[in-house]
Formats: C-alpha cells, structure tokens, sequence
C-alpha cells in the first residue's frame, strides 16, 4: 500500500488547494523551529505519531469498544485500540486501560462520572497553588457541579501539606481525593495519598496529565499501584498525539469505560488512539528512558541558571520537568515578563506562585519547562544558555532593539538543535 492511500492527502495537494490554511501550518512549524518551547505542557511528538494522526482512522466511526461498536467496518480500528490497551497496560502496569477520551479534561469528566454525583464532595489541589481547572475552579464543570474541597502547599517549603490534607479528608469526608496539578515542580507522596484515602473511604484519583511521561520513562515514581484510577493527556511528557487515557484498577474497569461512552463522548478519534498506540511503544524504549531523565536533570540546570540571576525557584528546585520561578527580584511580574519573553522569541508562561500577592492575571512567577528543548537534543549547557536569554529577555524584552537581539540569539541557538529536519 503507497504512503498516498495510508497517510492520506499529502502537503503538496493541500497546498494547492488550500493555499491560506497551507501557509498557517509553514508559519507555525517556523514558529516552532526558531524560538524557544518551554511550555511545561508542550512537546515535539515523533513524525510516526503524527502520521497516525493524519492518517484515514479519523474517517472511521467507532462508538463502543474493541468487539461491541455500534457501526460495522470496525476490524481495522478494532486492532490498534486492542493494541494500544495493551501497550498501556504493560508500559504502566496497569489492570485496565481506556485511551478513547478527546482530552486531557475529558478525561477528567469521566473520572468524575464514574466515581459520583453531582454534589459529592471531591478534595483537590487548590488553584492557585498548581490544581487545573478541572480540579474545582468555579468557571469549570468541576466547581459548579461539585462541592470541591481544595488543599494546598505550606507557606515555608511550599510542598504540598499532607497533614492538611488529612485533616480535610478527615473533616469532609470527600467521595475523592484527586491528586496532581499542573503546576507542582515536585514529586507526590501517593502511598501517603493512599493511606489518607483508606483512612476515609474515598477513591484515590491522580491526575498525572503533567508527570505521566517522566513515569513512563522510569524518572520517577509510579501512582498506578496505589491509585484507583489514574487519568492523563498523552501530548505533554510522554510525547504523544493530543489527547486523553485512563487507567485505573480492574474493578473499576467497567464504571470507567461507561463513564467515557456513552457516558461524555460519542465515538473516539480512531486516528489519535492509534497515534496513542505509536507513542506508548515508543515510550516503552530505553532511548525514551534516558529522555526522560534528561528532562528532569535539564529542568533542574535552567532552574539553578535562573537562581543564579537572582530568581528564586518555588520550593527549592524541581524533581520533575517544570520550574516554578518566583522573579520578584527583577522587579517585573509574571504577566511583563511573559509578554518580554514572547516578544524574544522564548515562549513561556506567566504562573501564580503559593501565595502570590499578585492576581492570577499579573502573577509573581513564570513556569519554565523542559520537554520541548530536550526533545530537540538541548543538554545542561543549552539549559544554562537559555537561562541567560531568559533573565536578559525579563529585564530587556520591552525595548525592541534588544528584543531584537535576544531573538536574533534564540534563533541561533535553536539552529543548532533543528525541530522536524528537512
Ligand atoms: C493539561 C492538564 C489537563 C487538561 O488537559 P487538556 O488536554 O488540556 O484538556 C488536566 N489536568 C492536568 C493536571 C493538566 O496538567
């Protein structure tokens, strides 16, 4: 079978069909390769992942699962979702898999669909100290539909407080604690979680959307063998397609499949489960497992690059892939120095800090990641490159002559390191 009939139209019949569309996804790619990705939730993903998702599986209705769809002509689709559960139950370890849901947030929806009712009281990461939007926010589902209970870090460490959460659980009595944020530079106590969860009866639920590819990789620990369920997006570490997955324990199985279709879904994106199937393969390499690694020590190295222009990294340090940096010292807030930095060709984003005296539209802080630049080939010594383009573009990045320079030296560094070559 030719690539034409596999993949689908190909650039050149796009271009010349839809020449404007055709010049926005240049540009973009242009975007990509000569500036700085450091969004803690962006990737690279692999040219066989984004085969899959251009592929014609996205004609293909297949509400249901793998053996009971509601439409015919469902056997090729049928093989990659029955491969890909298996690929993510044998990369985590997992009793059940479902890799049907849109998104990250879908994901979420389902979770909560499974496990109560509107209501029920769900104890989650506060905001502003990390939690997503998903985890109670009062313009979200989550916090209209749901009595939510939010725990957060300490003042002094800036960890999260698990005394405090225990004393919330204790008093709340919530249905279900969620775990994960989107963001928190450390690493989670999930056999703590779990001994919280036992002491009251809640289902223990990690949002592992942020973290799951450093698990992947075996960077850091796992929250499977403790979680009832584990949800996730597959397009940040991991390096996937967009999108969402659920794993959780085999008793849970059938609530969570229910809860995904017909529960909050019609039928599934077909071409993104399979791209789902290519990246867990890929995640299941030792190549993928030194990434991985490479991300945390690289996310570490940009964090002490920008301790050593005075910024302050929000708890110490990270053990993860994302920095939070409080920058009061350089006397600009979160949201300037977002914009500064946008302007030099580095794309960051501004973040709250534990505590922010500043509101969440102006923030003391920005959150700098690694997963993007490590992808490219980026080491510690890149790291502390961009560390200093960072501190020059914050206190620079408003005047456009030196923005102009700072981009000038974005572009060159990026060069180096060329995203999608040829
Ligand atoms: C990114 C993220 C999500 C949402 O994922 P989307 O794919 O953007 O819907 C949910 N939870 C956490 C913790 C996240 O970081």
């Amino acid at each position: 079978m030719s690539n034409q009939t596999y993949y689908g139209p190909d650039f050149g019949a796009l271009q010349a069909q839809d020449p404007e569309i055709a010049s926005v996804l240049l540009s973009e790619l242009e975007r990509q390769r000569n500036g700085l990705q450091l969004i803690a939730s962006e990737n690279f993903t692999s040219p066989s992942v984004l085969a899959a998702m251009g592929s014609t599986l996205s004609n293909k209705y297949a509400e249901g699962y793998p053996g009971k769809r509601y439409y015919g002509g469902c056997e090729e689709v049928d093989k990659v979702e029955v491969i890909g559960n298996e690929r993510a139950k044998s990369l985590f370890g997992a009793e059940h898999a479902n890799l049907q849901a849109h998104s990250g947030a879908s994901a979420n929806v389902a979770v909560y669909q499974a496990f109560t009712k509107p209501g029920d009281t769900v104890l989650a990461m506060s905001l502003p100290h990390g939690g997503h939007l998903t985890h109670g926010s009062k313009v979200n589902f989550s916090g209209k539909w749901f009595n939510i209970v939010s725990y957060g870090v300490r003042q002094d460490n800036e960890l999260i407080d698990y005394d405090e959460l225990r004393d919330l659980a204790i008093a709340n009595k919530p249905k279900m604690i969620c775990s994960g944020a989107t963001a928190y530079p450390s690493l989670i106590d999930f056999e703590k979680v779990r001994s919280i969860c036992d002491e009251v009866g809640a289902i223990m639920w990690v949002d592992a959307a942020h973290f799951i590819g450093l698990v992947a990789g075996k960077a850091i620990p796992s929250p499977v063998p403790y979680a009832d369920v584990v949800s996730f997006t597959t397009h940040k570490v991991l390096r996937g397609p967009r999108g969402g997955m659920i794993l959780s324990k085999a008793e849970h199985a059938a609530a969570i499949d229910k809860a995904v279709f017909p529960g909050m879904q019609g039928g599934p994106i077909m071409s993104n489960v399979a791209a789902k199937a290519v990246a867990l393969k890929e995640a299941a390499t030792p190549a993928y497992q030194s990434y991985a690694k490479k991300v945390i020590e690289n996310a570490q190295e940009l964090a002490a690059g920008l301790t050593d222009h005075g910024m302050r990294a929000v708890s110490g340090g990270t053990q993860t892939h994302l920095a939070l940096i409080d920058i009061r010292s350089t006397g600009v807030n979160g949201k300037v120095a977002d914009e500064r930095c946008g302007n030099s060709g580095i794309t960051l984003n501004k973040n709250s800090i534990p505590y922010d005296p500043e509101s969440p539209a102006v923030t003391s802080g920005i959150r700098v990641g690694s997963p993007a630049t490590t992808t490219q080939g980026m080491g510690k010594a890149e790291m502390r490159q961009i560390a200093d383009l960072i501190s020059r573009a914050i206190k620079d990045g408003g005047e456009e002559a030196k923005a102009a320079a700072i981009r000038s030296d974005v572009k060159a560094l990026c060069a180096k390191f060329p995203v999608y070559p040829n």
